[in-house]
């Protein structure tokens, strides 16, 4: 038994064929073309999707493994979104995905059932299945395109009474701050996702010519930590005052759930030590004393395959409940 599990990205999609023990038997990714709109991505989705399937029926054809025999969808996306019927309900890093039934759409295009959930909650579950951790009680975060969070509690994801609890990213700190895509001030989405720190950087170039980053075509986070990490003066403020924000973040939801561990995910963590250092410090400094004590902070293991774990680990979770009931 396997399922299918679709990570649904702002900047990517990814796709991949999971096994019970968190397994990825396949792993293809394509750009997600947010411009193209949702009808557009769904059919890309859904041709991303076959594909993980053909790769992982080929593995099983060749070494004897199950490929083929997939149950279930489990699909990760952005917040909001209803957990309950499927639908994605205008999220920040999708603009024009108002009310899009992907759910059923999927369920439809694959003949199996499909469990949505909400992509950093899902990776939550992934990490916490499969991360290696042995805990009880975890956030998760992923700096990705947005800056998305997930809660694990005494072993059980924390959802909401709307399916929404967990939108960590969203955390303010600055209130009278930068606009955030949900339409608040000052969250630490609008400062710490992939998205926030090449803006900042974008903005902070035109009035430093003398900075390295000034000669970029086009600036990413990326490149704001190699230039940081090559000595910039200008890439480096931009860099600290990152890490900063998001340790202050962290403090906070430390304060707030007191998890034993916090997992950082998603591309920006690519840069490894860099990011994890700073704000593993100054997140266990900041955060009050005994819940500090009692909390570690990582990165995930499971790089770029995480979006796509935390899916699966949602489709199994369901697939659970259906057996017991
Ligand atoms: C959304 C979250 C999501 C995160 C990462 C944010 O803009 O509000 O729901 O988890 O992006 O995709
Ligand atoms: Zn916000």
């Amino acid at each position: 038994m396997t399922v299918l599990a679709l990570d649904v990205g702002g900047t990517k999609l990814a796709a991949g064929v999971v096994t019970p023990d968190g397994h990825a038997l396949s792993f293809v990714t394509a750009p997600t073309g947010i411009d193209d709109g949702p009808a557009t991505v769904v059919d890309r989705l859904t041709e991303l999707g076959h594909e993980a399937l053909r790769s992982a029926a080929a593995l099983g054809n060749k070494a004897g493994v199950t490929g083929n025999d997939v149950v279930a969808l489990g699909i990760g996306c952005g917040g909001p979104l209803d957990p309950g019927t499927g639908t994605i309900l205008g999220p920040p890093g999708l603009p024009g995905w108002y009310d899009v039934p992907l759910g059923p759409l999927m369920a439809e295009r694959f003949g199996r059932p499909a469990y949505v959930e909400n992509d950093a909650s899902a990776a939550a579950l992934g990490e916490y299945r499969w991360g290696g951790w042995n805990v009880r009680s975890l956030v998760y975060l992923t700096v990705s395109t947005g800056l998305g969070g997930g809660v694990i509690l005494d072993g059980e994801l924390f959802r909401g009474a709307a399916g929404q609890g967990g939108e960590l990213g969203h955390v303010v700190v600055d209130w009278q701050g930068r606009e955030c895509g949900c339409g608040a001030r000052g969250c630490a989405e609008a400062y710490v996702s992939g998205t926030a720190i090449a803006r900042r950087a974008e903005e902070a170039r035109q009035a430093d010519p003398a900075s390295s980053l000034a000669g970029l075509p086009a600036i990413t986070a990326r490149e704001v930590v190699t230039h940081a990490r090559a000595g910039d003066r200008l890439a480096r403020a931009i860099w600290d005052e990152t890490t900063a924000i998001l340790a202050r973040t962290v403090a906070v939801l430390i304060n707030v759930w007191e998890p034993e561990l916090v997992v950082l995910g998603g591309g920006v963590t690519r840069a490894g030590g860099h990011l994890l250092d700073p704000v593993r410090e100054g997140a266990l400094r900041q955060a009050m004393l005994p819940a500090a004590k009692a909390c570690d902070v990582a990165l995930s293991g499971h790089g770029d395959t995480v979006g796509v774990l935390g899916a699966a680990a949602i489709a199994f979770h369901h697939l659970e409940r259906s057996e017991g009931a």
